[in-house]
């Protein structure tokens, strides 16, 4: 029995996989979308698929639904050893994944006012999964507890000291998981421990970060108190000067809520370019003539060019520069565009590579005799699984 389930359960969503950490094999994928509604429910496995519009009141019936198909498809039937769980925000409490228990769940909770949509969706799927599951050890896997290595003079912003001491504004950054995913496969293909190498790594998904890996540790790192810091992102506006907030206020006459959601939901991409927070859109309209989707891609690729020079900052010298997440992983113009921009730090891309996504030389696009940029895939579920594993053997 070496099955780990591993859930990521969101507001209206549980996306859910099984896997053996060992062998490293996905048995099945899946995901439950629209709960408390007509949902739809996905599960991919080898060779099969499952996909059923039907009602879903709450977390515990997408739960349910999901096993009952495993076990239809006896994925479920040597029992699982342990249920690994994704969290989003875990303060100042967790620097590491833990073993679930009371008072880690009172501490989740006590996170909940850092990340209201989603640390309260998170224990809901832990509560579900451990009525389901009795007996089966479960375990928090934190998207803040990388980042918990970061110096007080990373984190701290410059603000009236009380807010950080009565209430935590601070920087905890954000994707920790694949950060740390990627640090380790990149020691990996360079043929170092973990200690040895130092890396900035750029997550770009729908959400992207920059961090900068110190000695295998992540010592600063570009998402702040909220996943809203940063560069721009698919909705998200990333950084802006704070003034902007009151500007938009008096001007717009936009409440606070008003400014928050034009900030988190019609930013970024979408807000730039007009046509889409998708990046493989804007790039396909960029090709054919759209100037807004072209000039969106140079506001990426400039804010993505000075985040990773300023995560530089951090490091005696770079080992390599990782991309991945889906912008990050596929997108070889994203790359060379941003490469072009950090000539200072002796990138120089090799256009081959690059286009092959670095799957030729362990990952790596750039020329020899420059700096090492490389294309390393994340697999945030396969670290969570592996951490649950060895937290309970
Ligand atoms: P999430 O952060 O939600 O996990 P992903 O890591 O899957 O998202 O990244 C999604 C982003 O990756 C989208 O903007 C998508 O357009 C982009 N992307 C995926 N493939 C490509 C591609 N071939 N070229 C450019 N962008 C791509």
């Amino acid at each position: 029995m070496s099955n780990v389930l591993v859930i990521n359960s969101g507001s209206s969503s549980l996306k859910f996989a099984v896997i053996d950490p060992l062998t490293e094999k996905f048995f099945a994928t899946g995901l439950v979308e629209n709960i408390g509604g007509e949902a739809h429910l996905v599960v991919k496995m080898e060779g099969d698929k499952v996909d059923e519009i039907t009602a879903v009141p709450n977390h515990q019936v997408a739960l349910e639904l999901t096993v009952k198909v495993l076990e239809e498809k006896k994925l479920l039937e040597n029992g699982l050893k342990v249920v690994g769980h994704r969290v989003v925000h875990g303060g100042e409490f967790f620097s590491d994944s833990v073993i679930i228990n009371s008072k880690v769940k009172t501490a989740i909770e006590s996170c909940n006012e850092l990340a209201p949509l989603h640390n309260p969706a998170n224990l809901e799927g832990i509560e579900v999964a451990q009525k389901l599951f009795k007996g089966v050890p479960q375990v928090a896997v934190f998207d803040t507890a990388f980042h918990q290595t970061l110096p007080d003079y990373a984190y701290m912003y410059g603000l009236p000291k009380e807010l950080y001491e009565k209430k935590g504004v601070r920087r905890y950054g954000f994707h920790g998981t694949s950060h740390r995913f990627v640090t380790l496969q990149a020691a990996k293909l360079l043929g170092k421990t973990r200690p040895e190498v130092n890396l900035v790594t750029a997550h770009l998904g729908n959400g992207s970060s920059i961090t900068a890996v110190l000695n295998g540790y992540s010592v600063d790192t570009t998402m702040g108190l909220t996943p809203m810091e940063g560069i721009p992102m698919g909705t998200r506006s990333g950084t802006i000067d704070p003034g902007i907030f009151m500007y938009l206020h008096r001007q717009m006459g936009w409440t606070v809520s008003e400014i928050n959601e034009v900030l988190n939901k019609k930013s970024g991409f979408l807000g730039l370019s007009g046509i889409s927070n998708d990046m493989r859109t804007l790039s396909e309209a960029a090709v054919a003539g759209n100037a807004q989707a072209s000039l969106t891609i140079e506001v990426f690729c400039w804010s993505l060019a000075k985040a990773i020079a300023s995560m530089a900052v951090a490091l005696p010298s770079i080992d390599a520069l990782v991309f991945t997440g889906g912008i990050g992983e596929n997108s070889a113009l994203i790359r060379e565009k941003t490469l072009a921009h950090l000539k200072i730090l002796n990138f120089e891309v090799d256009s081959g590579l690059n286009l092959m996504h670095g799957k030729k030389e362990k990952g790596i696009i750039t020329k020899e005799g420059s700096t090492r940029a490389m294309v390393i895939p994340t697999n945030e579920e396969l670290l969570i699984a592996q951490d649950a594993m060895n937290l309970v053997s």
